[in-house]
């Protein structure tokens, strides 16, 4: 069981982004980064096995990642996964402390018309660094790098099984997961 965070705010403004809705900087969601950590920490009983932090742009608010990860990784968390609209060069020159304190990295921006059969880039330039030093949290991410939608890419189970789960709450629809990019329109529009 993982947690997720979304982070609000994006200035990259890819084309053809899913969640445009994130990009404000709105101060109503303002959130106190003890209070996020707080809430993480304790959303479950063990602790969530994994987090993985999204949004929006995280990187748009660096030094509060940075304390939210740092305050986690005291705590034990383990298992982090963090999607940047940056490339891994950026991020690694710009924000090594951050590269520290996560276990896998998702760079890059969403480029529309380049469209992938993995699960968990919305894009094929998209690419997954695996930073850990945990020997078998590598395995697991080396392994899932390669898992195509159907199956692992060589073993001939390939195939379009593509899923992602579609909760309604109240006025919001949740879509999680990364849907393919030609399904993308239809989710927007309210699958119209
Ligand atoms: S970086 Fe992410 S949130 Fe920002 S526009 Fe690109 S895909 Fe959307």
């Amino acid at each position: 069981m993982r947690a997720v965070i979304w982070f609000q705010g994006c200035t990259i403004k890819c084309r053809g982004c899913i969640a445009p809705h994130t990009w404000e900087f709105d101060d109503k969601f303002r959130r106190d980064v003890r209070d996020v950590a707080d809430t993480i920490l304790n959303c479950a009983n063990p602790m969530p096995e994994g987090l993985t932090i999204t949004g929006g742009e995280p990187l748009s608010q660096a030094a509060a990642l940075f304390t939210l990860l740092t305050r986690l990784r005291e705590c034990g968390m383990e298992d982090i996964i963090l999607y940047s609209g940056h490339t891994f060069d950026f991020v690694g020159k710009n924000y090594p402390g951050i590269i520290g304190l996560v276990d896998v990295l998702i760079d890059g921006p969403f480029v529309e018309g380049l469209e992938s059969d993995l699960p968990w880039k919305g894009s094929q330039n998209q690419q997954m660094i695996i930073l850990t030093k945990d020997e078998t949290l590598r395995k697991k991410y080396v392994e899932y790098r390669e898992y195509q939608c159907g199956g692992i890419i060589g073993s001939g189970q390939t195939g379009d099984k593509r899923k992602v789960q579609i909760l309604a709450r109240g006025d919001y629809v949740y879509v999680i997961g990364i849907p393919h990019q030609k399904d993308s329109e239809a989710i927007k529009n309210g699958f119209s």
